[in-house]
């Protein structure tokens, strides 16, 4: 079966849209009053009270077991949710990594003393999780990653660095990716991961500042952090599988497909303001919905293959790459756009949260095809599913 097959045209069934009126009226009366440039933050944005809020409905841990505090709506729910998230701008920062991946992470694999310490407190919104995997000298090589775990009588001694922690200084907990046993030579052998609660004496958490001003990610440092037996998250060794299984649900996702939505339909209601908009305008924004529309029906198709159980990681990459492609086409498009009215009477008019939408979502665009994989990394995985490396 090649890739294409394997993305065939799927919809939302109608258990999964049978919240999406009741998720819009929330979003239109809670986030439709934040500011523009601050919905444009989009996933990143904090706020552990929305989270909370969320918690509260039962729109958090839509896909887990009941048992652990889930309300077992389904995938496709999640999904909708998502979408609508997204696409109101909702600041979902806080439990946003640990409702997509961590949860489910230790769901999968973790014990159930495990379950039943973590995943309640997701689900309701309270427990926020960051991802450990990058490190100074292992980005996208992350089969290389240093930071060591020695386990012994007492459980683990953590030693090592994190970098690029997306929120590390807000969140509980971080599910990291260590070497247990070997060296770096040994690449997948000896990876294993490990919930590390960062108030544990000998961690570190340094934000780092970046383009736009915002201190989102993180450096975590440990020294001789002292890990409890339990903190092994899997089977020892069986990291390298289990990272790669996380990435899927990481990249297939509609956050990789509307991070510039708040400035696009920022963008069209200026639009809609004017008395005869420019034919340019028009056909960008005929272009930007022609673009969105097949991508969109491609990441639903990917959720279709998760659903089923599968580990579509290759179509996965696909929607990534071509989803932050037009991400980052929306926010260079649509500057072109405005900043050509200079000469015209229009430039006069530009409404002033639009211009401060447009100047974030500028800065930030370029970390669009970094986070979560790089572009020229993506396509590498892309050209080996097509059998052409
Ligand atoms: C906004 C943001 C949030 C992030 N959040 C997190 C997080 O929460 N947790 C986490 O662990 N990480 C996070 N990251 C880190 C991110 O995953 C890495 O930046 C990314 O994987 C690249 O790694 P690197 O920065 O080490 O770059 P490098 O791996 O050093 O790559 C540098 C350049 O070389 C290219 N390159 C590298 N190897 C190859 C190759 N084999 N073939 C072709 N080209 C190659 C890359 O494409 C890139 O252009 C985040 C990054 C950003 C921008």
């Amino acid at each position: 079966m090649s890739v294409m097959d394997s993305l065939a045209l799927t919809r939302i069934p109608a258990e999964g849209e049978a919240l999406r009126a009741e998720i819009r009226a929330f979003l239109q009366s809670t986030v439709t009053q934040i500011p523009a440039h601050v919905r444009a933050k989009s996933w990143g944005g904090y706020s552990p009270e929305f989270s909370r809020a969320l918690g509260a409905k039962g729109w958090l841990g839509m896909t887990f077991p009941k048992a652990y505090g889930g309300s077992e709506l389904g995938p496709f729910a999640r999904y909708v949710l998502a979408e609508e998230l997204l696409n109101f701008g909702a600041p979902v920062g806080s439990h946003w990594i640990a409702d997509r991946q961590s949860a489910p992470l230790i769901l999968k694999y973790g014990t159930e003393a495990q379950k039943h310490r973590y995943v309640p407190g997701v689900a309701r919104g309270e427990t926020y999780m960051c991802i450990g995997m990058s490190e100074p000298g292992a980005g996208s090589d992350l089969a290389s990653v240093k930071t060591r775990a020695v386990p012994g009588e007492k459980g683990f001694v953590l030693n090592g660095q994190k970098i690029w922690t997306t929120n590390a200084q807000h969140c509980h907990y971080m599910i990291a990716l260590v070497r247990t046993s070997g060296s770096s030579e040994d690449r997948h052998k000896g990876l294993s991961q490990v919930i590390v609660d960062l108030k544990l004496p000998g961690v570190t958490v340094r934000p780092i500042e970046d383009l736009s001003g915002d201190s989102h990610f993180c450096e975590v440092f440990f020294d001789n952090v002292q890990l409890a037996p339990d903190a092994l998250i899997g089977a020892e060794g069986q990291g390298w599988e289990q990272v790669t299984a996380e990435l899927a649900f990481e990249r297939s996702g509609p956050e990789r497909l509307f991070s510039s939505i708040v400035l696009f339909d920022e963008w069209l209601a200026f639009l809609r303001t004017e008395k005869a908009p420019r034919a340019e305008s028009l056909k960008l924004a005929g272009q930007v919905f022609t673009r969105l529309a097949p991508l969109r029906a491609m990441s639903v198709a990917v959720q279709e293959k998760l659903v089923q159980g599968h580990s579509p990681i290759v179509e996965a990459a696909l929607v990534k790459d071509q989803g932050t492609v037009l991400e980052q086409y929306i926010a260079t498009a649509i500057a072109d756009d405005v900043m050509s009215r200079e000469a015209d009477d229009s430039a006069a008019q530009l409404p002033a949260e639009l211009l401060r939408t447009l100047n974030y979502v500028s800065l930030v665009a370029p970390s669009f095809t970094l986070r979560g994989g790089t572009r020229s990394i993506l396509r590498g995985m892309i050209a080996r599913g097509l059998g052409l490396r």
